[in-house]
């Protein structure tokens, strides 16, 4: 298919010494983007350059996060292109440029990602600020970042000559505003539409990806500040696409996209229930396979199934390999990880002892202490049937205080050296850090309130390394998990919805408990043939479906193709 296909996303995570992403939307753009490259689609991808990132990670003796500058030279890394387009931003005109970054696939084809850039001397001090700090500021400079992102968006893209673009794919609410340029050039054209012709001509060029049901997760701006910035003119034609009042940007994608998904089944399902009358479908995420394999499984893979770079499906074929490969494979992996626990922590770990990883985005619904609540239970369980050592990581945003007492919890406990049970935080949790771990433990924990875990993309990287999951029923383990042969299940799937939350987790934690207890210890310990099958099913049964190429051609051929006519596709 000769589609051409725009990308828009407020992060992108292209290399990993490149600071321009905070955690899972600019993980799986990035994979997104360097699945397309492998299959050679026609992709053109944008999104701001954040000169100062989102934040490195530091934690005090006493836990304390502190977020410092994660500032980056695009210059010494990238091309710097030639046109200049400008944004109105509170009826200021406002210059961008752009810098270019060649996402290289697996038979050469590139994918070209553009890099928005308001530094510019022509530029007010506080404009050359816009692009600067991914998530950071307040509304206002939310609001300004948005503009240039969609709005500036489109035009960069004209302006290099991308004038047929067949859809725009907005990754989050964050680049909505790319409809108010896309109706802009409908009316401004010669044969100058009307607002109402315009939209039906806009609309089926546009594809939404909700990605989270959490509401601080879409983005909403008063309508005194979007009145100031964008103008009346604008604001007078969201009334008319219906986002009149507060702008909400996931309305605003709502309303103007022809294609809106849900990024996992039951992701699909919650949005449906969030946004009723839409037509709300579901796409599952995965994992770009080559990004997130570890040096020694990729030398495994190699060995066997030379083609899995450019398609992932022949990971399947892996289930017939010889568990003991798989065995040495991890253990080389895991190694690698043990030192990175030694050298932060001066600690040394046991090779032989079961290790749990958890690594997320350190916030409330994500429960990463969990598995804390009852220390003495889980000594005790620990004692009984077999040590665990516990790797965590995970960053919380500067303004989210509940999650940075949950780092303070996890350090405070992982001070001490006790017989059964070891704990260790690793700062600085980012893609290096991320592919260490996925792939260094032998099981992947994940603890999320259901339904709020719209996906997750860890636990399917920790399967192509085959390392299973112990996760809560939600996001894409309600595909994944098959109980006993790819990880294990903590809670039945849509158990505890009526629970009060204090009860919710005494629940999800007595199950994670009974679960360690029962099946996870005994089978890491006891009976390691069973464990090494396990791995090789997380391998071809997750590690074959959950990835990005398989993602990417179902974005192809169900959200980027001309619908289906009715009556062939319906939504479920
Ligand atoms: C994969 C990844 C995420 C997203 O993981 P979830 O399981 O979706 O929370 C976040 N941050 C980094 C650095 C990652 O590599």
């Amino acid at each position: 298919m000769s589609l051409h296909v725009a990308y828009l996303s407020m992060e992108i995570c292209l290399e990993p010494e490149f600071p321009t992403y905070s955690g899972g939307l600019g993980v799986l753009a990035g994979d997104t983007l360097r699945s397309a490259a492998d299959l050679a689609l026609d992709m053109v991808a944008v999104t701001l350059v954040h000169r100062s990132g989102y934040f490195r990670q530091e934690i005090g003796p006493d836990g304390d996060q502190h977020a410092l500058p994660a500032e980056w030279r695009p210059e010494s890394h990238l091309e710097l292109l030639e046109p200049r387009v400008k944004v109105s931003v509170a009826d200021t005109p406002v210059t961008l440029r752009a810098w270019l970054c060649r996402i290289r696939g697996a038979s050469g084809h590139e994918v070209p990602v553009y890099l928005l850039d308001t530094d510019l001397p022509e530029n007010p001090p506080d404009v050359r600020r816009f692009t600067d700090t991914l998530y950071g500021g307040d509304d206002r400079y939310r609001l300004c970042q948005e503009i240039v992102l969609g709005i500036g968006g489109v035009r960069m893209l004209r302006a290099l000559g991308h004038d047929a673009i067949d859809r725009f794919h907005l990754n989050e609410g964050h680049a909505a505003l790319a409809v108010l340029a896309l109706l802009e050039e409908e009316m401004g054209s010669p044969d100058g539409l009307d607002l109402a012709a315009a939209i039906d001509r806009v609309r089926p060029r546009c594809v939404f990806t909700t990605h989270t049901p959490v509401p601080a997760g879409h983005d909403r701006f008063p309508s005194s500040l979007a009145a100031e910035l964008l103008g009346s003119d604008a604001c007078a034609r969201l009334g008319r696409l219906g986002v009149g009042g507060e702008l909400n940007m996931t309305s605003l994608a709502l309303e103007s996209a022809g294609f809106v998904n849900g990024v996992a089944m039951r992701h699909g399902e919650v949005s449906r229930d969030m946004f009723p009358g839409y037509p709300i479908r579901a796409i599952t995420n995965g994992v770009h396979a080559a990004s997130w394999t570890s040096p020694p499984f990729q030398a495994l893979f190699d060995r066997h199934i030379p083609d899995w770079r450019r398609d992932s499906n022949c990971l399947r074929g892996l289930i017939a390999l010889d568990p003991d490969e798989i065995a040495y494979a991890h253990a080389e992996a895991k190694q690698m990880l043990l030192d990175a626990v030694r050298n932060t922590t001066g600690r040394t770990w046991d090779p032989n002892r079961l290790t749990l990883g958890f690594a997320r985005r350190a916030t409330a619904y994500k429960r990463p202490t969990l598995i804390l609540r009852d220390l003495d239970r889980l000594r005790r369980l620990a004692a009984r049937r077999g040590p665990i050592q516990l790797v965590f990581a995970g960053k919380a945003h500067p303004d989210d205080e509940e999650g940075q007492d949950l780092i303070r919890s996890i350090t405070r406990e992982s001070g001490g050296r006790e017989d059964d049970l070891e704990l260790a935080f690793l700062p600085g949790y980012d893609m290096e850090l991320g592919r260490l771990m996925v792939a260094g433990v032998d099981v992947w924990l994940n603890t999320p309130v259901p339904p709020l875990e719209a996906s997750g993309t860890s636990g399917m990287k920790a399967a192509l390394n085959g390392v299973p999951s112990l996760s809560v029923m939600d996001g894409w383990w309600v595909e994944g998990c098959v109980e006993g042969v790819t990880g294990w299940a903590i809670g039945e799937d849509g158990d505890g919805h009526q629970l009060e939350p204090e009860e919710l987790d005494d629940l999800h934690a007595d199950e994670l408990y009974a679960k360690l207890e029962n099946a996870v210890l005994p089978c890491y310990y006891e009976q390691p043939q069973r464990m090494r099958e396990m791995m090789r099913c997380a391998i071809a049964l997750n590690g074959s479906f959950f990835n990005t190429h398989r993602m990417v051609l179902q974005y192809l051929f169900e959200a980027y193709r001309d619908p289906v006519p009715a009556g062939d596709a319906g939504t479920d």
